[in-house]
């Protein structure tokens, strides 16, 4: 028999994943000698058998792989057989450079649910059960090479029982570095607002004070939660009020999957995102209230979809099974504040909102929100990527000849680290408006640089001279700056979370962004590749009136819209009109004066517009609260839509007439149309206008293909309309799947711009002028 030897590289997220054992086991169960270990760039391995054994190994190693490793790249050299016999796990090298990947936190695991009910398991009820294959990482890594001393577990040593599994390559905790139990691992408490502890056992105490309609915060994995019986309206009112949170839904917490499908239609996409290892909160369609509805009414004030996500440490699993129902699960923060995790933040901050404080010692390092997600055909759109996803590289076709840290915007920030073939985009850390956050953002950057060895040479931002993640990378010194134009950063996004360079037909719909011209733009036609772009179109422009007021309050977007709609004959009989009486007549002259007034093409504030005219509502509590509220009230069966012109401008940009819609939208109202199903006619002309500029662009530019982006495109019914009606027209259409549509993931645009324009230079180094791309013309490309 021909023996063969080879040298094997395993690249990925391959450590702290139980791969060594893995490999150790499969290498045993084939016959085969030699070794492996881990080192800067991953795995490595020998392997020394008969040809076709090897193979069937290599094979199974990408194939058989355990759950929570993600093989990049398996790449093996022969070598000369040597004849040694047995299969050993070498020590790990140090030193080199370091490349390897940190995984993001992960669900508990069945063999550790198992354990966890098992009376006759040393770990039976023990809320921090976990193994290679589950439990935290990202949020407890303090740095690198990941190991136990490197994480905040570093402070509990190892009992013999624990130390034994973690040696031991045929355990499922060989190397896991987070293993505890109840003899040596952190513990729980139960403490009142004081600090002081409760009598009993923490857990079913707590279980018992939520049955009776407290506020318990209870320290998680990414940060402190709020949680109260779902069922309980008292409970739920007082969270509500306590937290400063007038109508924003709350997300729940079910036991199980049955417990979903009690509260919501659940399909089997959205079954599968529930019960994946990230756990996300899923947003999905409630089912009609019955008799004793499981959720009371302030969970999710008007609103036809409910956030519900399971449990994903051992201390969820065990307090839902105590509680019994399911219970709202919050971040623990007063309004818009960043969520609480440190111990004594905590007990500040959220003393005056908790009854009962369920903690306990493990500290966390990194601070993680729930990740949200909506499934849009079968596959997920992600609205907040963070807890179970980051850090996890998203992969990209196009490496980065230097290093990137992109900065991303100000609202739902997040920033993006990039070097080679991968894109690290960070946790979320919320709306850049306060101290607070910003030190987040800053301490998030530092973090990623050391865990990733990124040493960005390259830092792009924002074009807006006011937000915080702007002002930061201008102050930084010694790197190159790349500006990236807001709308830009969001067609680059969707091409980068689909793996696309471009160029395409870009549609750009949000709430503001600074653009090209120093105007605010919102509603966007870009013909667009990763390098740079070209406005080709825009949604028609009315003044801001008030400025940020226009933002906080719908009905001056109305009173804007109307106005441009009607010509100053303003349908008085309007009740949007008589409920804003003593301001419309001043606003009004606002808009027309200019002053105070910038002019937009904003998208989302489109959508406010309407959403006050139909009554839904005039001032909002957070952002797009309007618009979100609007597609809640459309009709999803009318599909008639309203006309809206799609004419070119004296500029030659094409201009989608959004006063048509506006007035369509107050003659319908006018005549007694019920608003369902003006809201839908709405919806469905915007889409129908979007697809009339993309059909016009393509006869010009001759580009099939329209990604779509923008926090705008959160709403999916204008989202399905938009999607299905240019595919009937036969166009490509790119949309989000990897990273969010709205701003959190600017940052990954512009990385992706930066880098593209770094190509560019590389390839023709002696160029003074910043590249421009095949689409750019001058002075539009940042
Ligand atoms: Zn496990
Ligand atoms: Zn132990």
């Amino acid at each position: 028999m021909a023996l063969t030897r080879a040298r094997v590289r395993v690249e990925g997220i391959v450590q702290g994943v139980g791969f060594r054992p893995f490999v150790h086991a499969l290498a045993g169960r084939l016959g085969l000698a030699g070794l492996v270990g881990n080192d800067a760039g991953g795995v490595f391995v020998e392997v020394e058998g008969a040809a076709e054994t090897v193979e069937r190994f290599l094979e199974a190693l990408a194939t058989e792989a355990p759950p929570l490793a993600v093989i990049e790249r398996v790449t093996a050299t022969p070598l000369t057989p040597t004849g040694t016999r047995g299969f050993a796990i070498a020590p790990s090298e140090a030193g080199g450079v370091r490349q390897t990947l940190i995984s993001p936190d992960t669900a508990t695991c069945d063999d550790c649910l198992r354990e966890l009910a098992d009376p006759g398991d040393r770990r039976y009820r023990y809320p921090f059960v976990n193994c290679t294959n589950c439990g935290p990482r990202f949020t407890i890594v303090r740095d690198v090479p990941y190991d136990r001393p490197a994480t905040t577990m570093g402070g509990f040593e190892l009992c013999a029982d624990c130390a034994r599994e973690y040696h031991d390559p045929a355990d499922r905790r060989f190397h896991a570095q987070p293993v505890c139990c109840p003899a040596c691992g952190p513990a729980l408490a139960l403490l009142d607002r004081t600090g002081r502890p409760a009598a009993g056992e923490p857990l079913a105490e707590a279980a018992a004070r939520l049955r009776e309609g407290a506020v318990v915060a209870v320290k998680g994995l990414g940060g402190y939660h709020l949680a109260a019986d779902a069922a309980s309206e008292p409970a739920v009112a007082a969270l509500r009020a306590r937290k400063h949170r007038e109508d924003k839904p709350f997300a729940v917490m079910v036991a199980a999957l049955d417990g979903a499908r009690a509260l919501c239609q659940v399909d089997p996409a959205e079954a599968a995102m529930l019960a994946s290892p990230r756990r996300p909160i899923v947003l999905l369609r409630r089912r009609p209230p019955g008799p004793g509805a499981a959720v009371a009414a302030s969970v999710a004030p008007g609103n036809r979809s409910l956030g519900v996500l399971l449990p994903y440490t051992p201390l969820h699993h065990l307090l839902l099974a105590e509680v019994g129902r399911p219970i709202v699960l919050t971040s623990g923060n007063v309004s818009d504040e960043p969520i609480a995790y440190l111990d004594d933040e905590a007990r500040e901050r959220l003393g005056g909102i908790g009854d009962w404080f369920l903690v306990h010692d493990r500290p966390i390092h990194v601070r993680a929100d729930d990740s949200v997600v909506r499934s849009f055909g079968g596959r997920e759109l992600p609205l907040r990527r963070s807890r179970g996803f980051a850090p996890q590289p998203l992969g990209v076709p196009w490496p980065f000849p230097r290093h990137v840290l992109a900065c991303g915007a100000e609202l739902k920030s997040t920033f993006c680290l990039a070097k080679g073939g991968h894109a690290f985009l960070s946790h979320h850390i919320g709306d850049l408006e306060n101290y607070e956050t910003f030190r987040s953002f800053t301490e998030g950057v530092e973090h990623f640089r050391r865990l990733f060895a990124v040493d960005p040479e390259v830092v792009a931002h924002d074009l807006h001279p006011e937000y915080l993640s702007t002002k930061y990378a201008l102050e930084l010194d010694g790197v190159e700056l790349e500006g990236v134009q807001h709308h830009h950063a969001h067609v680059a996004s969707c091409l980068a979370d689909n793996g696309e360079a471009g160029p395409v037909l870009g549609v750009a719909f949000d709430g503001l962004g600074f653009g090209a011209d120093g105007t605010i733009w919102g509603g966007e036609l870009l013909v667009a590749d990763l390098e740079g772009f070209r406005r080709a179109g825009h949604l028609e422009v009315v003044p801001l009136p008030g400025g940020a007021a226009a933002i906080k309050e719908p009905w001056r977007m109305a009173a804007a819209w109307l106005d441009a709609a009607f010509e100053g004959r303003v349908a008085a009989r309007l009740d949007v009109v008589g409920r804003n009486r003593d301001r419309w007549e001043h606003v009004v002259a606002l808009a027309r004066s200019g002053t105070a007034a910038p002019p937009t093409s904003s998208a989302g504030r489109l959508f406010d517009a309407v959403a006050a005219i139909l009554g839904v509502r005039d001032a909002v509590n957070y952002e797009g609260q309007a618009a979100v509220e609007l597609e809640q009230l459309a009709d999803p069966r009318e599909r008639s839509a309203y006309p809206a012109g799609v004419a070119p401008t004296d500029g030659g940009l094409l201009r989608l007439g959004g006063a048509d819609l506006v007035r369509a939208v107050a003659e319908d109202l006018g005549a007694g149309v019920a608003p369902p199903l003006i809201a839908a006619r709405f919806h469905n002309g915007l889409a129908a206008a979007t697809v009339a500029a993309c059909e016009a662009l393509r006869e010009e530019e001759g580009l099939g293909t329209v990604a779509l982006s923008g926090g705008v495109f959160q709403n999916m019914l204008l989202l399905e309309r938009t999607v299905t009606a240019l595919r009937r027209r036969g166009f490509r259409v790119l949309t989000h799947s990897r990273v969010p549509p709205n701003d959190a993931g600017i940052s990954l645009g512009q990385a992706a711009v930066a880098g593209a324009r770094d190509r560019a230079r590389a390839q023709n180094p002696g160029r003074e002028e910043p590249p421009t791309s095949p689409v750019t013309g001058p002075g539009t490309g940042g």
